[in-house]
């Protein structure tokens, strides 16, 4: 009898506590400068991403997430708000960036708005402890990130390595003990240029050239830098490829600290880059300058917690998919200004993945957009806008664009209002030396 009333309490206890399914605690890393085509699990002829790829088998992969836009503010603007680059308006801002020799300040951004909904912040009012490590000053508390973090960290100066973010999130975790799911942002720039890897992440994919080189060998005329030494695309790319192996490696790391602390079955774990790098397949290099694949196909992959295991969604996605996803998932209600989908919402509609901004260096504002694997993409010849297309199921790196009449697409997209009046940002030197390190400006 004793036993049986025993037995029964267990079974009771087990009931409550299941009653509310518990939140799944999520690490969303981001990589910056990070191409799809360059990871192993995404068909690379290299293995650089083991770790990644091992989390991709245990999850599901999008084959096709398009970047919102190509470089650090906006992207990381639309990942966390769910919203495309026309509706956040977070970037370049189009109206002042003729900067005149000698003024004070370096660039001009439009913040990331107070009022537009930030991830982070929701999940904090649904009681998430938050913790964010950011990695270079567009995405400082002065442009609006530090909203909703109770642990924020921006470097500033120079950029922290992935084994810097890495170890800092686990002495974080290994601190608190408290039984609140936690939200864990972190931002890994080491693909980003200088492409500089320690050893011997340096040789792995290719000896050091004669005259070592981690920046593209540039010139600059009054408007824009142009190549002067395109011969070394090759040992650009090979360092490249270490810093990527460099920071699977040290994510490896942080996989192992999760299952070890017992955390993997109620961890969801976000991979994804904020956008990519053009390696002069276009021309150019970098990027910021341009909407091609290679600078705005990214990686995207959701692991743990109840994500499908071993699944590759096809379907066309986008940054902006990632907010509203992980709500839907927590059954928070989504804003209505979110404009992405519920990326396991069964109904899949054609729809735009637009990408879009106002570049450095460049006049005008600038879009493409993708619907159902067909890309158009609106260029400035200098004289007036010319729509080309491509087929990305057909030419992934869109390599053989055709001119097209007029976009009804684009033309739609570039009619989106703006959801907030831009709030602007002035940066000079005292505010961020490191940025004119990393080659802005
Ligand atoms: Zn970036």
């Amino acid at each position: 009898m004793h036993r049986i009333l025993l037995f029964t309490g267990c079974i009771l206890m087990v009931l409550s506590s299941c009653g509310e399914p518990a939140r799944p605690n999520i690490v969303m890393i981001v990589i910056d400068t990070l191409r799809a085509e360059n990871l192993s699990c995404y068909g690379y002829g290299r293995n650089t991403t083991p770790s990644i790829d091992s989390l991709a088998a245990a999850g599901t992969l999008w084959t096709s997430c398009i970047a919102q836009s190509s470089w650090t503010l906006p992207s990381f603007t639309s990942m966390l708000t769910g919203t495309s680059e026309r509706t956040h308006g977070a970037g370049v801002d189009p109206e002042l960036t003729d900067m005149d020799e000698g003024s004070e300040w370096w660039s001009c951004e439009n913040m990331l708005h107070p009022d537009a909904p930030y991830l982070p912040t929701i999940l904090r009012d649904y009681g998430y402890r938050t913790y964010g490590h950011f990695n270079t000053a567009y995405v400082d508390s002065v442009h609006g990130f530090s909203r909703g973090f109770d642990r924020y960290t921006c470097q500033t100066g120079a950029p922290a390595d992935a084994d810097v973010i890495v170890q800092g999130f686990i002495g974080w975790a290994d601190s608190t003990d408290s039984e609140e799911p936690f939200f864990a942002l972190l931002h890994l720039f080491d693909p980003h240029a200088p492409y500089d890897p320690p050893s011997p992440y340096d040789t792995l994919f290719g000896p050091l050239a004669e005259e070592h080189r981690t920046f593209w060998d540039v010139s600059r005329d009054s408007t824009r830098r142009s190549i002067s030494d395109p011969g070394n695309r090759q040992h650009y790319i090979d360092l490249y490829d270490g810093e990527i192996a460099f920071a699977d490696a040290q994510l490896g790391r942080l996989f192992s600290f999760i299952r070890s602390e017992g955390l993997a079955g109620n961890t969801m774990i976000i991979v994804v880059a904020d956008h990519g790098e053009e390696f002069l397949e276009h021309g150019g290099f970098g990027h910021g300058h341009a909407f091609y694949q290679q600078i705005v196909h990214v990686p995207l992959i959701l692991s743990g917690a109840s994500i499908p295991a071993g699944v590759r969604d096809t379907a066309w996605v986008g940054h902006f998919d990632i907010a509203p996803t992980i709500l839907a998932m927590l059954d928070i209600e989504v804003p209505e200004v979110m404009e992405g989908n519920d990326l396991f919402s069964p109904s899949r509609v054609s729809r735009v993945i637009p990408s879009s901004g106002k570049l450095y260096m460049e006049n005008d504002w600038i879009c493409s957009v993708v619907r159902d694997g067909v890309k158009t993409l609106r260029m400035d010849d200098g004289t007036r806008f010319i729509d080309f297309s491509a087929n990305l199921v057909t030419d992934p790196g869109e390599m053989e664009l055709e001119e097209v009449e007029n976009s009804g697409d684009l033309d739609n997209y570039m009619l989106t209002p703006r959801a907030w009046e831009p709030m602007q940002v002035r940066m000079d030197e005292s505010l961020s030396p490191a940025l004119r390190d990393l080659g802005y400006f």
